[in-house]
């Protein structure tokens, strides 16, 4: 079955300790669609400006995602340039400029509006519901978020999370959210807003998986270098959804192998800048790091 992602299509200006690289093909969907793409086909809506490189276009085609929803359009390409310390953990964005992104109101084309698994990949929340009103009966919603919109759009998030059926969130995103420090008390507040599924996400030490049937534990892999981890919870969560479009079955039954499959591709998107590692990475490379995960976790 296909997915639909949306989010950011953005140019990515990254610097580390090591290395600046500016301009790479970047933003959550960019990251989201490739990482669905080993499993499942995926549509991509998207906006960027007519400065957007025409090498980057030819690498999502390369992956088959269908670019039908992907305006271009005349401006500037969304523009995020960010900066790690030297734990590679710790980020501050430098410049966020919105270019095209501004007036993007997105009408999907019909052949979109059946797509059975559908991403809300970090973006406005406001947007995110904007395409989910034009789904027709989606089986199965995920939506992703940031700290950002926890500032500056929580009534449209909480007005989003009780129409999705997973939320995916990061474990300092829960705690600013829930006001608790304690993971557990703070997963019943947020499946207390709507969302089924919640799976946060805690960056090199894996994510924790809430569902009706209880609690997942899944690692990351561990990296020996990380070069860049721009893009690994967009990945993360594009391998989860790809997984489960490509899964016969019931999701519940589904979800756990698909978090370790997100936290395989996740890991290949760390290795390198932006999208440059992903993009070299085979389906097999992916299930036998899935294999390593499982390897280090059963006792
Ligand atoms: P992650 O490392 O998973 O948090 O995602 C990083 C990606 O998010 C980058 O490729 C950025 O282009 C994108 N990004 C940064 N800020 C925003 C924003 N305000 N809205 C949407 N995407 C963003």
């Amino acid at each position: 079955m296909s997915v639909l992602v949306v989010g950011s299509t953005a140019l990515d200006s990254i610097k580390t300790p090591k290395a600046e690289n500016p301009r790479l093909l970047g933003g959550s969907a960019s990251h989201a669609a490739v990482a669905a793409s080993f499993f499942a086909p995926v549509k991509l809506i998207g906006i960027v400006g007519d400065d957007f490189p025409k090498r980057y276009v030819n690498l999502y085609r390369r992956h088959g995602i269908d670019l039908e929803g992907l305006q271009i359009v005349p401006g500037s390409t969304f523009h995020w340039a960010g900066e790690y310390e030297v734990n590679m953990n710790n980020r501050r964005t430098l410049k966020t400029e919105l270019g095209v992104f501004e007036t993007f109101s997105p009408k999907l084309p019909s052949a979109h509006q059946d797509v059975p698994f559908v991403l809300l990949a970090n973006i406005a929340p406001g947007l995110q519901s904007h395409v989910l009103d034009q789904m027709r009966r989606p089986k199965f919603v995920i939506a992703d978020t940031m700290d950002l919109w926890l500032n500056i759009a929580l009534p449209d998030l909480l007005k989003l999370l009780p129409r999705v059926d997973a939320f995916v969130l990061n474990d300092s995103e829960a705690r600013q959210l829930t006001k608790e420090d304690n993971i557990v008390a703070s997963l019943k507040k947020l499946h207390r807003l709507g969302p089924k599924y919640v799976i946060v996400k805690k960056g090199e030490h894996g994510s924790l998986v809430s569902s009706p049937r209880g609690m997942f534990i899944a690692p990351a892999f561990p990296l020996g270098k990380v070069v860049d981890p721009t893009g690994a919870g967009d990945s993360f969560v594009g391998g989860l959804i790809g997984y489960l479009a490509s899964s016969k079955g019931p999701i519940e039954a589904n979800l756990r192998r698909a978090v370790v499959h997100g936290s395989a591709v996740a890991s290949f998107c760390c290795e390198g800048f932006g999208l440059t590692r992903t993009t070299r990475v085979k389906r097999q490379d992916i299930d036998a790091r899935v294999r390593q995960i499982e390897s280090l976790v059963r006792f």
